[in-house]
């Protein structure tokens, strides 16, 4: 089959998120499979910065062979040459609804000059649901679009793509499509919700998650229309790239180590340590955090426990941007007690990957979490993770690989941090976390094939 994948970060071009992970890993796993993939991105500064080699083949089209799939980037200097993805501190780009809807017309208008005729154009979250959009009310009447499916993977519901009506015009589309059954959401135009109404199917990052987002509770508004297309939604956990987060072959880590050398985990809990000015000490229980500073990744009960978690004898390397509001609540419990957290208000890959290999516990209590990346690479690493019971958190931890919380409150998070200490106390049941974590098996295999099971019942083929 062919396959076009259209995402607006794609490791190791550009990368905010876990969107990035999945978008470099799934195609190579369906390339695995025997089919034929391309991936289509934005040309951000990012990607030039990657320093990756991009052959130009058009006014405005770069190729790069780089991952052993063919992905290709949109440039447009004024658009994507800026020194984020989608906002800075201050907030989104205002001209958000530009960029991606210039990326959108670009990425169908390349399948025909490249002449890639696609079955299935694979769309990730909002930035490219105009994809989507456009090939349902205009591409198609072209017959070489006119066969083309669409599969649309909501990676998180919390983000949408939302603007001001005003804008509408400047999308290309008829009036009539700003109505509240298709674009149109609390007299703003909801670029998700076009994805999920225009697609053939839907999928989100793991079945307990594609069940939540039916709920008022977890549906930020999407439940109805979710609802309405249920039998087009399904549930398919990300997978881990190994290639990229294992302890054996990592080369940002102090040290490399395996289950049957895990005594070398320690030099990286060591180096971690001392890189991060926290005193040097193998038995106190050294904890990390890789994360968006944001409520939904739990920073809202942990800011409001953190100070009595600072007295347990503990440590704490936290690594992440988001709220400033986080930052400010973080960077003054720093100040109070600078040897217990190394606080580390940035993106920094080489980083994460020391904290994933140098810490004991990872805290991961996010309110929701679509699948979640972190916990699986933590425990690739032989980092016991603990988490809160939901989305794909709840999918992918138990209590044979961690610590899971039900109850959304500090006072069950901290309970549940003690109850970890205890059992890190012990030693030998701790050895045992440890050795089911690393054996935990999350490759991509197993849900690429089912990716192509949904294709295939999309196109027929
Ligand atoms: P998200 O909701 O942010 O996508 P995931 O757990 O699915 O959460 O994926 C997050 C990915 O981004 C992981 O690969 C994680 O290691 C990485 N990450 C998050 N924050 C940072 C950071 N500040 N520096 C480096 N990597 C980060």
């Amino acid at each position: 089959m062919k396959i076009a994948i259209c995402s607006s970060e794609v490791v190791p071009f550009a990368k905010t998120g876990g969107l990035a992970d999945v978008s470099g890993a799934l195609p190579l796993a369906l390339k695995k499979l025997g089919h034929e993939v391309i991936i289509i991105m934005p040309k951000y500064k990012q990607v030039v910065d990657s320093g990756f080699k991009l052959k130009k083949i058009g006014p405005d089209i770069l190729v790069s062979d780089e991952i052993g799939v063919k992905t290709y980037f949109i440039e447009h200097e004024q658009f994507f040459n800026r020194s984020c993805l989608y906002g800075e501190k201050t907030g989104d780009y205002p001209d958000n609804l530009d960029r991606f809807s210039h990326y959108s017309r670009r990425a169908l208008e390349l399948l025909k000059e490249i002449n890639f005729k696609a079955d299935v154009i694979h769309c990730h979250d909002w930035q490219s649901a105009l994809v989507i959009i456009y090939l349902k009310n205009l591409y198609n009447k072209n017959n070489f679009y006119a066969k083309m499916k669409t599969l649309f993977t909501i990676h998180n519901i919390g983000y949408q793509g939302l603007f001001p009506k005003e804008e509408f015009p400047k999308l290309g589309l008829d009036w009539s499509l700003f109505n509240m059954e298709t674009l149109e959401f609390y007299d703003k135009v909801n670029l998700l919700k076009g994805g999920i109404v225009f697609s053939d199917a839907i999928n989100t990052v793991s079945v307990k998650y594609s069940k939540e987002i039916q709920t008022k509770e977890f549906g930020f508004g999407m439940e109805g229309i979710l609802n309405k297309r249920k039998d087009a939604l399904f549930g398919i956990i990300n997978g881990l790239d190994y290639s990229i987060w294992s302890p054996e072959t990592d080369k940002y880590i102090f040290k490399k180590f395996s289950l049957e050398k895990i005594e070398d985990k320690y030099s990286n809990k060591e180096g971690l340590q001392k890189l991060c000015g926290l005193p040097v000490k193998k038995g106190v229980p050294l904890f990390g955090m890789v994360s968006r500073l944001a409520a939904q990744k739990g920073l809202d009960i942990f800011a409001e426990g953190i100070e009595e978690f600072c007295k347990l004898g503990v440590q704490l390397v936290i690594l992440g941007t988001g709220d400033i509001k986080y930052h400010m609540i973080l960077e003054d419990i720093v100040k109070k007690y600078p040897k217990v957290i190394s606080l580390n208000l940035k993106f920094d890959d080489s980083l994460a990957h020391k904290i994933y290999a140098g810490s004991d516990i990872f805290l991961m209590p996010s309110h929701y979490e679509p699948c979640g990346l972190g916990q699986m690479i933590s425990m690739a690493y032989g980092t016991v993770p603990l988490v809160f019971k939901t989305g794909g958190l709840a999918d992918t931890v138990d209590e044979k690989v961690g610590f899971v919380f039900s109850k959304y409150t500090k006072t069950e998070l901290l309970d549940t941090i003690k109850k970890a200490l205890a059992v890190y106390k012990k030693g030998v049941p701790w050895q045992k976390l440890i050795t089911n974590d690393m054996q935990a098996d999350f490759s991509w295999e197993e849900s690429a094939q089912k990716y192509v099971k949904l294709y295939q019942k999309l196109s027929g083929k």
